[in-house]
């Protein structure tokens, strides 16, 4: 490491949205990585040394820094900012801040009053009192502060005071259990024996952990193949030599299931990061990978940033998942930046998944990942047979809707009602897919065509009957229900079909049938997702109805049915990965099926069953599905075979905004091999009443597009109420 001595110039990268560092003098010794307490502009930071200092200001000019830390982030770390920085184009201290994003994980706990939830209480089960228990649930049931509830359970102060009045929160003295709490010695349990072809997947990356050195597997096995078990295997391997390992996976894959087999195999419950945890929690286990007492972590894609000691594997379960892809703060692809650490660092990285993205196949094809494959399901589990029902012939058979201004055409047509049928009479269970929440998408005038939409952005606003509203799915906006036309008085009506129309449905087809939906909407939590897979796998529910927060992750041995109702939708549309998100997401759906000992069977209905990617689903051929769809992309210069960087630029006076989008384009670079597309106006044009227009830059698979995006920027000064956004590598063409 390199050593400063006290009376040296250092810069310290502090962790803000736009620094690169800034120059301090030191008062004691500390080396490159430390972490050092400064201010800047009269606040205080903990910033990190990252180098000599370099601005050349005169010595009266710098200040000292206040305070030098007893931590560091590893030299790796410093390297892997710059890059990632560089890559995505985040300024330094962005990304920083991705990593010392905890505030008070320097400063002793605070003595707040702590509440905990009176199980006993009387009060009736509100949603606000069920997101609160849910967020204690998220918490092991530990005691939390006022602004904890608040936070985790998105509910008002004035819901937290109430419950504190009517003694639904009861005032407590007990701390949470301080650090000890989340730290475990684990153990191989050797209650799991790999199958052949298990085994020879997980050698492969053991030897590879053994070796030492960077290399990226993916595993590629079919939905029940046991992928979890062979990482496990892994995992086990470096956390038993010593190194830290972080298993990383989309935020609906945190299920209890995979908690207990967890805890089944190591002997001891998981340490899990996510966002809802409290912030007495988040101090402790950030703290705790700090000191190295915690070395296994489950995370979403933030627990990446958690300041490693010594890393030695990470995992990236479902990695084409598009939740790996942060797009708020900054844009960066926790899967990409994963791989970019383990590069620096030098250590191996497994990518688990049965439908991999068009990336990671490229990466193998070019031979920079090895693929280690598992053909079969676990324990001989038959795949399931998947079927198309061509809904041209097959019209939905309409029902009895309750309400006299719905519609009542349906959308299960009757070859799926009857499978359904048959399914419930054999005493097992039915999943139904739709991707699309609420009750109907469109309200509409049948007189002159009128369609309600968010006066904030420019989409239709969604009648949510549960809710009794029209909801923005942008915004967030709500509205009473429309029944008259606002133009010519005609009446409104609803059109489309939503996942609480398709529960009415399935309510008046099948009466006797326990149903229950899974949406955002409806779910408030993890937690209440997962008492809905407890009443699933219990048997209380005869069919679940739900969004893609359903696709992934469950495991339940009487589900022998899945039924996609709109197979089609993600298929329209321009996005150049709209073939291949849908084969993902039905494949993963389709996983659902018969993974216990009864075979299952998958029915989507659809409107163009000859579409390639119905073809390569029912035949279980996904390879050359991936090759024809890559083919495509690569005769296009599309990623993976080219690179994309999109802007959006975004303004709340339409005048400013197109001014400083034509200055940009006058200003616009000459790219060798490469070529500026815009500005046009973005595809949803106005978001919370701010207008947005994009510009797509696209290059060869080795064009350096970074830096020529950055001199072009610097150009043209951003005027104020002007929100410059860049995206590399978009996922998303919003
Ligand atoms: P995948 O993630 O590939 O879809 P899972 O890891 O969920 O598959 O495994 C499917 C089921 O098989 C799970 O219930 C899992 O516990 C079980 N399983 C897989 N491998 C083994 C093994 N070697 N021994 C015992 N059970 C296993
Ligand atoms: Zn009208
Ligand atoms: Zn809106």
């Amino acid at each position: 490491m390199i050593m400063f001595k006290s009376g040296d110039i250092v810069k310290v990268l502090i962790p803000n949205a736009i620094n690169t560092g800034y120059d301090y003098r030191l008062v004691s010794a500390a080396g490159v990585g430390q972490m050092v307490r400064c201010t800047v502009m009269n606040r205080p930071y903990v910033g990190v040394i990252c180098g000599p200092g370099d601005s050349g200001l005169p010595e009266n000019k710098i200040k000292n820094i206040s305070d030098v830390l007893p931590y560091s982030l590893p030299a790796a770390d410093l390297g892997w900012i710059s890059q990632m920085s560089a890559w995505t184009l985040m300024p330094p201290g962005a990304v920083l801040r991705l990593i010392l994003n905890v505030p008070d994980a320097f400063t002793p706990p605070r003595t707040e009053q702590l509440y905990s939830f009176d199980f006993n209480t009387t009060a009736r089960m509100t949603d606000n009192r069920q997101a609160v228990l849910d967020a204690f649930a998220a918490n092991d049931n530990e005691p939390m502060s006022a602004a904890d509830i608040q936070n985790i359970a998105r509910v008002s102060a004035s819901v937290v005071r109430t419950m504190i009045k009517n003694g639904t929160l009861l005032p407590t003295d007990s701390r949470p259990v301080a650090g000890g709490g989340f730290i475990h010695k684990y153990s191989d349990t050797g209650t799991v024996v790999l199958n052949d072809e298990q085994q020879a997947a997980a050698k492969q990356i053991i030897s590879a952990i053994d070796n030492g050195g960077f290399a990226v597997y993916l595993l590629d096995g079919i939905t029940g193949s046991g992928k979890t078990q062979v990482y496990f295997d892994a995992a086990w391997r470096a956390y038993n030599s010593g190194a830290s390992v972080l298993l990383m996976m989309p935020e609906i894959a945190l299920t209890a299931q995979f908690m207990t087999r967890f805890e089944q195999r190591f002997g001891a419950p998981p340490v899990v990061w996510h966002s809802n945890l409290t912030a007495a929690r988040r101090r402790e286990i950030w703290r705790g990978v700090l000191s190295g007492d915690i070395r296994m972590v489950v995370g979403t894609r933030s627990a990446l940033f958690l300041p490693w000691q010594n890393l030695g594997l990470i995992v990236v379960d479902e990695e084409h998942d598009g939740s790996y892809k942060q797009e708020d703060m900054g844009n960066y692809h926790a899967r990409d930046m994963a791989i970019l650490r383990a590069k620096i660092a030098g250590f191996p990285v497994v990518l688990a998944s049965a439908t991999p993205g068009a990336e990671t196949l490229k990466n193998v094809a070019d031979g920079k990942y090895r693929a280690l494959r598992l053909t079969s399901r676990y324990g001989g589990a038959m795949l399931p047979a998947i079927a198309t029902i061509d809904i041209r012939e097959h019209r939905p058979v309409p029902y009895r809707a309750p309400r006299a201004d719905a519609d009542s055409d349906g959308a299960i047509s009757d070859v799926l009602a009857r499978a359904i049928g048959d399914t419930l009479a054999a005493g097992q269970q039915v999943m139904l897919f739709i991707n699309r929440r609420g009750f109907a998408p469109i309200v509409q005038c049948k007189k002159c065509g009128w369609v309600a939409t968010c006066p904030d952005c420019s989409v239709g606003m969604t009648y949510h009957k549960r809710m009794g509203k029209l909801l923005c799915h942008m915004c967030g906006r709500t509205a009473p229900m429309v029944d008259v036309c606002p133009d010519c008085g005609g009446r409104a009506s609803m059109r489309g079909v939503g996942i609480e129309k398709i529960q009415e449905e399935v309510m008046a087809k099948f009466p006797n049938a326990r149903t229950a939906i899974v949406s955002s909407d409806t779910i408030a939590s993890r937690q209440s997702l997962e008492r809905l897979v407890a009443k699933m796998e219990g048997g209380e529910l005869d069919i679940i109805i739900g969004t893609q927060i359903l696709a992934k992750g469950h495991h339940f041995p009487n589900l022998t049915l899945v039924g996609v109702v709109d197979s089609d939708m993600g298929l329209f549309g321009t996005d150049f990965r709209a073939a291949e998100h849908t084969f993902q997401q039905l494949f993963q759906v389709a996983g659902r099926a018969g993974r216990g000992a009864i075979p299952g069977r998958v029915m989507l209905q659809t409107y163009q069953p000859d579409h390639p990617v119905f073809n390569a689903i029912c035949s279980y051929d996904r390879d050359s599905f991936m090759a024809q769809d890559m083919a495509a992309r690569r005769a296009a210069n599309m990623p993976p075979y080219g690179q994309l960087i999109a802007i959006i630029i975004e303004g709340e006076k339409e005048s400013v905004l197109q001014k400083y989008c034509a200055e940009l384009a006058a200003a616009a670079p000459d790219l060798h091999g490469g070529k500026i597309m815009g500005p046009i106006a973005a595809q949803i044009y106005q978001i919370r009443n701010w207008y947005r227009m994009r510009f797509l830059i696209a290059g060869g698979e080795t064009a350096r597009l970074q830096p020529v995006v950055t001199r072009w920027l610097e150009k043209v000064r951003v005027p104020a109420n002007i929100r410059v956004k860049i995206d590399v590598g978009p996922q998303n063409f919003m």
